[in-house]
């Protein structure tokens, strides 16, 4: 249920208890993805998870915070603080819209500290609880395990884009290339701004479409038993 689509008089007579929220960003995915790759990929899991637990699906959130790429031609950074406050009012509302449990599934790293900032202070403050996923790190990790390498752009995510919509995907112009990163968490605008030379980290050409659809297919499996278990906890 496309909570968009409901009118005022279908929202008053359904289930509200459960919604899913996709989380996302428009950012540079190498040469080959669409530059919403981390907001189609979150939409889809949630439609499918909204389609088997028949739930409310919020519309997605676009715009995410994207440090490392913001170098790159096709990258919005929204600021960390901007977008925790924007998700923070996003929770309060669907709360007041009588929402108990909110599942964010998040598709980009750079939301996952405004995610989690917002959610923490929300649960404190209201009566909605908010279960937080980052979808590539969080769930089908089975599946996740048969790729060779991992990483933005790279043969995963480009394996689930195809998975999602193969249209959008240019494989002709899909690159390998593998970012060293450090191994110390350092904040460096030297190095946001050196480490992606050409947005893309992994082999993005031993992407494959089948082993994108098992791996969501895992994703979304994984997910549900979740939400169920949290359902149990909060609702039920
Ligand atoms: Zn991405």
């Amino acid at each position: 249920m496309e909570f968009e689509k409901l009118t005022g008089h279908d929202l008053e007579r359904i289930n509200r208890n459960l919604a899913v929220i996709p989380v996302g960003s428009l950012e540079r995915h190498g040469d080959h993805l669409p530059l919403g790759t981390d907001t189609f990929i979150p939409q889809f899991i949630s439609e499918k998870v909204s389609e088997v637990l028949d739930c409310l699906i919020l519309p997605p959130v676009w715009y995410g915070s994207c440090k490392a790429m913001r170098n790159f031609l096709g990258t919005f950074d929204i600021q960390e603080e901007i977008l925790y406050k924007y998700l923070k009012c996003i929770m309060v509302e669907a709360n007041r819209n009588g929402i108990k449990l909110l599942v964010v599934v998040n598709g980009h790293g750079g939301n996952s500290v405004p995610i989690a900032m917002a959610a923490r202070e929300v649960a404190r403050e209201t009566d909605l609880s908010v279960l937080v996923v980052d979808w590539w790190k969080d769930l089908g990790l089975e599946a996740l395990s048969r790729f060779t390498s991992k990483g933005h752009a790279g043969e995963d995510e480009t394996s689930a884009m195809l998975a999602v919509n193969a249209d959008l995907v240019k494989m002709d112009l899909a690159k390998s290339y593998e970012v060293k990163y450090p191994s110390f968490k350092i904040y460096s605008k030297k190095l946001d701004d050196s480490l992606y030379k050409i947005a893309l980290t992994g082999d993005a050409t031993r992407a494959d479409k089948e082993k994108g659809e098992e791996l969501l297919k895992a994703v979304v499996a994984d997910l549900i038993k979740i939400i169920e278990e949290a359902k149990r906890l909060i609702i039920d």
